[in-house]
C-alpha cells in the first residue's frame, strides 16, 4: 500500500500521538490525584472532626450525668450551673457536627436521631413568671447512657468510615502508579516504534537509491528504483528513475550512432588499407624511400583506426548481446603461456620479464578461446603499457577459495588506480585521470573484457594502491580434469 502521508506529515502524526498518550496519562494521573484530594480532604475536615466533637459530646454527657449525681447528693448550685454549661457544650458540639455532615449521608440521619431525641430533653427557660423548678429540667440518667451509647456507637461508624476511605485511598494510589506507568510505558514504546518505522521508511529508499545510483556508475541500471511511498522519498525515487531512463536512451543513441558509423567507415577504411598496401608493396609501379616512409605512417595510422572500429564495433555487439560464444575445453597452461608469447615482444621492447605460475594439474577451463584470449591479452598490454622501463610482471593462475573456479590474476607494479575509479575503469570509454594524457587507448578494452567474463559466467576485478601497482583478476568457471 502506497503511503500518502509525506515526511512532515508523518512527523506531525507520530509526535501527535506521542505527545497525545504522554499528556492523556499526565491527565489520569491529574485525575486520580484529585480524587485522593477529595478524600483526604473529606477525611480531615469532616471525619476527624466528627471523631474529635463526638468524643467532647461523650465527655460532655459524662459531665452531666456526673453533676446531676452530685446535686442530688449534696444540693450545691455550682452543680446546676456546671450541668447547664455541659448541656450548652452539648448542644453546640451537636450543632457542629450537623453542620459539617453532609444532609444526604448516613452519618447524617444517625446524628439528626441524636439530635431528635436530645431536643425532647433540652432546657425549657420557660415562659416569663413561671417558675420552673431545675428539678424538672434534669435528664435522666438512663436517657444519658443512651445517648453515650448511640454516640459511641456513631463514632465506631465513623472510625469505620475513616478505614475504608484510607483503603480507598490506598486502592486510588496504586491504580495512580499502574496508570502512570502503563501510560509512560506506552509513550515509550510508541515514541520507539515511531523512531523505527519513520527510520526505516527513510532508510529504505535513500539505501535503493544509493544501489540505483552504484548501479548507473556501473553501467548496470536496468530495472528501475521501486517506488514505494507518495512522499517526498518516492518523488526522489521517480525523477531518480526517469533521469536513469533518460540517460540510458541517450547512450543507446550514442552507441547506435557509433555503430553506424563505425561501419559505414570500415568499408572505406578497408579499401584506402588495400590501396596504401598495394602502393607500399609497388604493385602500382616503383616508390621512392621518402614515399615508402609517408606511406608506411599511412598505414600504421589507418591500422590503428581500424582496431579501435573493431573495438567500438565489438563494444556495440556485446550491448546488444549479439555476442556470439563458441566454448570448447581449453588447456589452462597453453592457454596462459599462448597469450605472453603473443606479448612477449612488446614486453621485451620496455625490457620488462614476465613470470608465471601455474600450480600442477591445473584444470581445464571451456569457454572461447578467441574471446577469453582477448581478455588476457587486454589484462597483459595494459600492465606491460602502464608498467615502467626494466620492472616486472607476474601473472598466475590459482584454485578459488570454492574450488570450482580458476582464478587469473595479471600483476605489475604500474601507477596503481585510486581507489574511487577502481569500479569506473570497466566503463566504456573511462580511463584513469592519472593515465588519460600518457599512453594510448580509448578505454574500451576493460569493458569488453568484462562482457566476455560474465558471458562466461565469471567476473572481473581490480586491486589497486596508487604507487604500488595494479592486480587484475578474472575468475571463470574450471571444468575439471586436465
Ligand atoms: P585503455 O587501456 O585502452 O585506455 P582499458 O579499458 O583497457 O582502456 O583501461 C581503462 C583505463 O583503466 C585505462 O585508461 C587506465 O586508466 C586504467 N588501467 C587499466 N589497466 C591498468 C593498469 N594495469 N595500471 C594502471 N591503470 C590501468
Amino acid at each position: 500500500m502506497a503511503l500518502k502521508l509525506g515526511i512532515t506529515g508523518r512527523l506531525l502524526v507520530w509526535l501527535s500521538t506521542f505527545v497525545l498518550i504522554f499528556y492523556g496519562t499526565i491527565l489520569i494521573l491529574f485525575i486520580n490525584i484529585q480524587q485522593i484530594v477529595k478524600i483526604t480532604e473529606n477525611i480531615v475536615s469532616n471525619n476527624f472532626e466528627i471523631s474529635s466533637i463526638s468524643k467532647k459530646m461523650i465527655e460532655n454527657l459524662l459531665s452531666m450525668e456526673e453533676n446531676e449525681k452530685k446535686y442530688h447528693l449534696l444540693k450545691k448550685d455550682i452543680y446546676i450551673q456546671n450541668f447547664m454549661a455541659a448541656q450548652e457544650e452539648f448542644t453546640s458540639n451537636l450543632n457542629k457536627i450537623l453542620e459539617i455532615t453532609p444532609s444526604d449521608s448516613d452519618a447524617s440521619s444517625e446524628w439528626r436521631e441524636i439530635d431528635n431525641s436530645y431536643r425532647h430533653y433540652a432546657f425549657d427557660p420557660g415562659k416569663p413568671g413561671e417558675d420552673i423548678t431545675i428539678a424538672e429540667q434534669w435528664i435522666p440518667e438512663k436517657v444519658i447512657n443512651n445517648w453515650i451509647d448511640k454516640i459511641s456507637r456513631t463514632r465506631t461508624k465513623n472510625e469505620e468510615r475513616i478505614e475504608a476511605a484510607t483503603r480507598e485511598l490506598n486502592r486510588h494510589g496504586q491504580k495512580s502508579a499502574r496508570n502512570g506507568l502503563v501510560g509512560l510505558g506506552l509513550s515509550g514504546l510508541i515514541g520507539l516504534l515511531g523512531i523505527l518505522f519513520l527510520s526505516n521508511s527513510m532508510v529504505r529508499p535513500l539505501k535503493d537509491l544509493l544501489k540505483g545510483i552504484h548501479s548507473i556508475s556501473k553501467d548496470q541500471f536496468n530495472t528501475p528504483l521501486r517506488i514505494r511511498s507518495q512522499d517526498e522519498f518516492g518523488e526522489l525515487a521517480r525523477a531518480f528513475n526517469e533521469m536513469a531512463t533518460q540517460l540510458k536512451e541517450e547512450e543507446q543513441m550514442r552507441s547506435d550512432f557509433i555503430s553506424m558509423l563505425s561501419h559505414e567507415i570500415r568499408t572505406p577504411l578497408t579499401s584506402i588499407r588495400e590501396s596504401v598496401n598495394m602502393l607500399v608493396e609497388e604493385v602500382m609501379g616503383a616508390i621512392n624511400e621518402r614515399q615508402r616512409k609517408f606511406l608506411e605512417i599511412a598505414s600504421m595510422e589507418i591500422g590503428r583506426i581500424c582496431n579501435l572500429l573493431n573495438h567500438l564495433m565489438q563494444v556495440s555487439r556485446l550491448e546488444s548481446g549479439s555476442l556470439q560464444i563458441q566454448k570448447r575445453l581449453i588447456d589452462t597452461s597453453s592457454f596462459v603461456s599462448g597469450c605472453i608469447r603473443h606479448l612477449s615482444h612488446v614486453a621485451e621492447a620496455k625490457d620488462i620479464s614476465i613470470t608465471v605460475q601455474i600450480p600442477p594439474n591445473v584444470p581445464n577451463i571451456t569457454g572461447d578461446p578467441e574471446h577469453l584470449q582477448r581478455v588476457f591479452l587486454n589484462l597483459l598490454d595494459n600492465a606491460i603499457k602502464f608498467s615502467a622501463q626494466g620492472s616486472r610482471i607476474d601473472v598466475a593462475v590459482n584454485l578459488a577459495k570454492n574450488r570450482k573456479d580458476l582464478i587469473f590474476s595479471v600483476t605489475d607494479s604500474g601507477p596503481g588506480i585510486p581507489k574511487e575509479e577502481q569500479v569506473l575503469i570497466f566503463n566504456k570509454y573511462y580511463q584513469a585521470k592519472g593515465t588519460r594524457d600518457h599512453v594510448d587507448g580509448v578505454g574500451l578494452g576493460l569493458n569488453i573484457s568484462n562482457h566476455i567474463v560474465k558471458a562466461h559466467g565469471g567476473e572481473i576485478h581490480v586491486d589497486s594502491k596508487v604507487g604500488k601497482g595494479s592486480t587484475f583478476y578474472f575468475q571463470l568457471p574450471a571444468t575439471g580434469g586436465k
